[in-house]
């Protein structure tokens, strides 16, 4: 039974104005991205072409909005909805379903059974767990014992977007339902999460082109956040970023330095507590749409200490603030000093660089004179 709306056949270039350059191109780069070589990466993106990867994937909805669904749906230039779908046999999902009530329950037991330990299960979505879980009922049976009854016989499990990897906005202060997420639930199995409010649908695809083509998953953080999205803070590679090490800094929306494109941090950036790939990797396949490339700061949406938890407009605290690159450590006099000597001065500098920026602003006082992170440089 074909319980999706979405046609896989013919393949994208075919029929919804995807090239065929751009599907390889899509493939491969996602590939790479996940850390795999250029040459094993070009093998898969053969394979992704020759419709040889066809993970069954199983998709939950839970406590959410369905926005990283919308987001996979709505990216363009290529389509990398139809890449993603075009490469997975999306056999459940209760969005996309064309089936309803009894045969959608059907659709879910038969893809269980017929794939069984094969499958790939996509959470989207918090659980709740108050209450034995009656907050979120589908079919009559809880999420809880859904998440628990189809976990058991997947071949990979992955979390996407914040509220099921470790709760999200259900999960906010009170919390009344006892919102948390899957790895929570499913303890003892290993599930990839791809936090993110929405998550970023490349990362998506770079974890199941790799579990489809070599049956592995990406190297994952503490959080089983694959490390090739999550391994640095939005703050390393930030555009704005020669800005902060200015110390040139939007002090109030609308200002002046807003106006310029500075550093975000005073008005509550989270991007150096922030690990994920936002700053390289942009959504919905148009430059610069993404939170800080539009003039806000990062809220924080990968990190559960953060999102929906700090206040929006609290800084953070700056995890390895160094001195830029352009400015010299250390007034080394002529005549020339040993690069180890300059290595170790260079890092005291920094640290007392940091330590005064840090203290400066925990004492709410203007940064340090004399350039560096937090420098006095002003507006206008
Ligand atoms: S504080 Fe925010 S806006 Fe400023 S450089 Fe870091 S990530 Fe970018």
């Amino acid at each position: 039974m074909t319980a999706v709306t979405h046609h896989r056949d013919p393949l994208p270039w075919e029929t919804e104005g995807v090239d065929r350059r751009d599907f390889v191109k899509v493939v491969t780069a996602a590939a790479v991205a996940v850390g795999i070589p250029f040459t094993a990466a070009e093998q898969m993106a053969e394979a992704a072409v020759a419709k040889k990867l066809k993970p069954s994937v199983v998709w939950l909805h839970f406590q959410e909005c369905t926005g990283c669904t919308e987001s996979l749906l709505r990216t363009s230039h290529p389509a990398l909805s139809t890449l993603i779908l075009d490469l997975v046999s999306l056999d459940y999902h209760e969005t996309l379903l064309a089936a309803a009530g009894h045969q959608a329950e059907k659709c879910l037991e038969d893809t269980m059974k017929a794939h069984e330990g094969k499958y790939v299960l996509v959470i989207e979505g918090a659980i709740p767990v108050k209450e034995d879980g009656i907050y979120c009922k589908i079919g009559g049976r809880t999420a809880l014992e859904l998440a628990n009854t189809v976990a058991a016989k997947a071949g990979a499990i992955i979390a996407i977007g914040s509220c099921a990897s470790w709760g999200g906005i259900p999960s906010a202060d009170p919390n009344p339902t006892g919102a948390t997420g899957a790895p929570e639930v499913l303890k003892g199995k290993t599930v990839v999460t791809i936090p993110g409010c929405p998550a970023n649908p490349y990362n998506l695809l770079g974890v199941v082109l790799q579990f489809a083509t070599f049956g592995t998953l990406p190297a994952l953080d503490e959080l089983g956040r694959p490390k090739f999205a999550y391994g640095r803070t939005i703050h390393e590679h930030c555009p704005r970023r020669a800005h902060f090490d200015a110390g040139r800094f939007v002090q109030v929306f609308g200002d002046a330095g807003h106006r310029e494109g500075w550093c975000l941090y005073k008005t509550g950036c989270k991007g150096p507590a922030t690990h994920a790939n936002c700053s390289v990797q942009h959504f919905g396949e148009v430059t610069d749409a993404w939170p800080i490339g539009i003039g806000h700061p990062c809220f924080g949406c990968t990190e559960k200490s953060l999102a929906f938890r700090a206040p929006l407009h609290s800084t953070v605290d700056i995890e390895r603030p160094t001195p830029p690159d352009t400015y010299p450590p250390i007034a080394a006099p002529q005549g020339g000093i040993s690069p180890l000597a300059t290595g170790v001065a260079g890092a005291l500098v920094g640290a007392g660089v940091a330590a005064g920026f840090m203290a400066s602003r925990k004492m709410g006082a203007e940064p340090p004179a004399g350039g560096g992170p937090g420098g006095p440089e002003k507006e206008g």
